[in-house]
């Protein structure tokens, strides 16, 4: 009798963890800031993309409040990461979407605005082309950047993550108005700000 009581109040607590480990479902998104160290990626001036999106990373893990969200960086510091281990990184961490974060370049300077990559080559295309386009609506409708809209890309770690995955160039470096926004507090708050509002209404 003493037994079956054990085995009662195990099966209860067993059901009561279940119940509340389902009610607390963690959304997860791993946030790769391109580039770093050696690498520089795009620059104009004393502008570098590897600082950009590292700035914009940080204000993203600053920002969320939403305990239901789990954000992991693939690197918090200017250090220089193989894409190969990144996408290790990524793929053990199983996350619900990988989001790149990349700053554009072009010889023109008249070229402005932000466009979303996705890769036909990942398992999950279909998901992150469909992520994707909400992605760069909400972008369209929270900040003053062109949408230049959803392009397919060959990106390493695009190809290679096992999860729906985005490659985001955010504006031109290389265009005056781009600049002035991405390289700018402000800008650059509400550029975290917009991504977490994509990620919350995703994340459902
Ligand atoms: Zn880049």
């Amino acid at each position: 009798m003493k037994s079956l009581l054990k085995i009662i109040i195990i099966a209860v607590a067993l059901l009561s963890l279940s119940f509340v480990s389902n009610e607390n479902k963690d959304f997860v998104v791993v946030i790769d800031a391109g580039h770093g160290g050696k690498d520089f990626g795009a620059k104009h001036t004393t502008f570098l993309e590897k600082e950009l999106v590292s700035a914009i990373s940080q204000k993203i893990a600053k920002i969320n409040t939403d305990k239901n969200v789990k954000i992991y960086f693939t690197r918090t510091s200017d250090e220089f990461i193989e894409l190969q281990k990144r996408v290790e990184m990524i793929n053990e961490i199983k996350p619900n979407l990988l989001l790149s974060l990349h700053v554009n370049q072009n010889k023109n300077t008249e070229t402005n605005g932000f466009e979303a990559y996705v890769s036909d080559k990942n398992s999950n295309f279909e998901k992150s082309e469909e992520l994707a386009k909400k992605l760069v609506t909400l972008f369209e409708n929270q900040t003053p950047l062109k949408n230049r809209g959803v392009k397919k890309g060959m990106l390493y770690v695009l190809k290679k993550t096992e999860a729906p995955a985005i490659a985001f160039e955010i504006g031109f470096i290389t265009n005056e108005k781009d600049r002035s926004y991405v390289c700018n507090e402000q800008g650059q708050t509400q550029i975290a700000q917009s991504i977490l509002d994509f990620v919350n209404t995703i994340k459902n």
